[in-house]
């Protein structure tokens, strides 16, 4: 029986334990089931409003780290879902970033951090990963879901984004799996960070009071940051790579007319009530 059942052994579906030492607020109860449903599910406690999903550790704070820290301060509860331990890195090991991710999740105030350890530089989108990740959103029951772009330098973060959005279609379906009840998110967002290939963001996230939070986040993956001048999806110019990430912000802010921003793509039009209560001057 479950409705209210604390086993916190269905979260082992995924290979890290909930990070919880983050400021937000503490795990949210499960959704109301309704009466007369039979299904053995198992819940875990721990729910939040919008689970960021990316390819590998760094990609979070790097893309929308700044968003993911305005939402913890505005009182949503935020996780992350890392799909990969990244092995293939060029620079440390897995478990050094294991322990970075964990410092920088606090950094960023988000109520859960967990990994999918797929095989890093070898993501692809399959019956088992799709599954394996519907899985997640079903026990988390994300509201919203934070997805790479849908184009990227690296291949896993391109065969990311499509199969986050898949696996959020898949986790509605009732039949799915028995451990956790149907959840699809309301929305996917794509991060779109130092991608260029959307003529422009659907929206951009004011995160001016966030960007140093969004860089302290960043700072905590020193083995792999540290004198560099290149990762993820920035192209290198010859400046350090923490100054690169201020000024691609404060390009992003200029866009909505503040000192740093973190763009976002949405396949779905806006919807807009009130034409007077717009925003961002046109001149
Ligand atoms: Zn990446």
């Amino acid at each position: 029986m479950i409705g209210t059942s604390r086993n916190m052994a269905t979260c082992s579906d995924s290979r890290t334990a909930p990070h919880t030492g983050g400021p937000s607020g503490g795990p949210v109860g499960p959704p109301p089931r309704a009466s007369g449903d039979r299904e053995p599910y198992l819940l875990c406690m721990t729910t939040v409003d919008v689970l960021a999903v990316a390819a590998h550790r760094d990609d979070v704070e790097l893309t929308c780290g700044g968003t993911m820290a305005k939402l913890a301060r505005q009182g949503h509860t935020t996780g992350i879902l890392d799909l990969t331990q990244g092995e293939m890195g060029s620079r440390g090991s897995a478990q050094t970033r294991a322990h970075e991710a964990s410092v920088a999740a606090t950094v960023l105030g988000v109520t859960l951090r967990e990994n999918l350890a797929l095989p890093d530089a070898g993501i692809v989108n399959t019956p088992e990963t799709r599954l394996a990740l519907a899985k997640v959103i079903r026990r988390t029951r994300p509201r919203i879901v934070i997805a790479p772009a849908p184009r990227g330098r690296h291949p896993d973060h391109r065969v990311a984004s499509q199969l986050v959005r898949d696996a959020c279609f898949l986790a509605g379906l009732t039949k799915l799996d028995r451990d956790h009840p149907p959840h699809r998110p309301l929305k996917v967002l794509h991060s779109v960070t130092f991608r260029e290939d959307q003529v422009k963001p659907t929206f951009v996230v004011d995160i001016t009071d966030e960007f140093e939070t969004k860089l302290k986040a960043i700072r905590c993956y020193a083995s792999q940051f540290d004198g560099t001048t290149q990762a993820g999806e920035v192209y290198p110019n010859g400046e350090p790579l923490y100054d690169i990430i201020r000024h691609q912000s404060a390009h992003y802010g200029t866009l909505i007319r503040c000192k740093y921003g973190e763009p976002f793509f949405t396949y779905e039009t806006m919807r807009v009530d009130d034409l007077t209560a717009l925003d961002v001057s046109t001149f």
